[in-house]
């Protein structure tokens, strides 16, 4: 049961009638309930804590509308919900570049062969050492 009110002429209303609460925590008054024919003792008058429209239903917790009960439960989702760390991404490995001793060429080396991009010039510049 919800019915979404009306504010105006400084008063609340649902169609022509106007809505009487009797209590502060939104009972409604006998007058309000009688012209509704709302005999459920539990409706009570609630403002909507999404939009602060004023509705009749049996929870505030409960927006007024679809809407604003979707709203509603995806604040108490977020509430509930622990803060996820969120994991720094590994940084990619840098290549290590190096120059061919021989050829000049920049190449990314691994271990040990940083001297030369290819086994044919680490010969070729071993070669040409040993000529000198
Ligand atoms: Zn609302
Ligand atoms: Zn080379």
């Amino acid at each position: 049961m919800l019915m979404v009110l009306e504010e105006r002429d400084g008063g609340i209303f649902a169609g022509d009638v106007r809505v009487f609460a009797c209590t502060a925590d939104g009972r409604l008054s006998s007058e309000t309930r009688k012209a509704l024919r709302l005999y459920d003792e539990r409706l009570r008058l609630h403002t909507c804590r999404v939009c602060s429209r004023r509705f009749i239903g049996h929870h505030s917790r409960h927006g007024c509308s679809d809407e604003c009960r979707k709203v509603v439960a995806q604040r108490a989702l977020e509430k509930h919900r622990r803060p996820r760390r969120i994991k720094p991404e590994p940084k990619p490995a840098r290549p290590r570049l190096s120059q061919c001793s021989n050829c000049w060429k920049q190449f990314e080396y691994k271990r040990d062969s940083r001297d030369y991009c290819s086994n044919a010039c680490r010969q070729a510049e071993y070669r040409s050492r040993k000529a000198a």
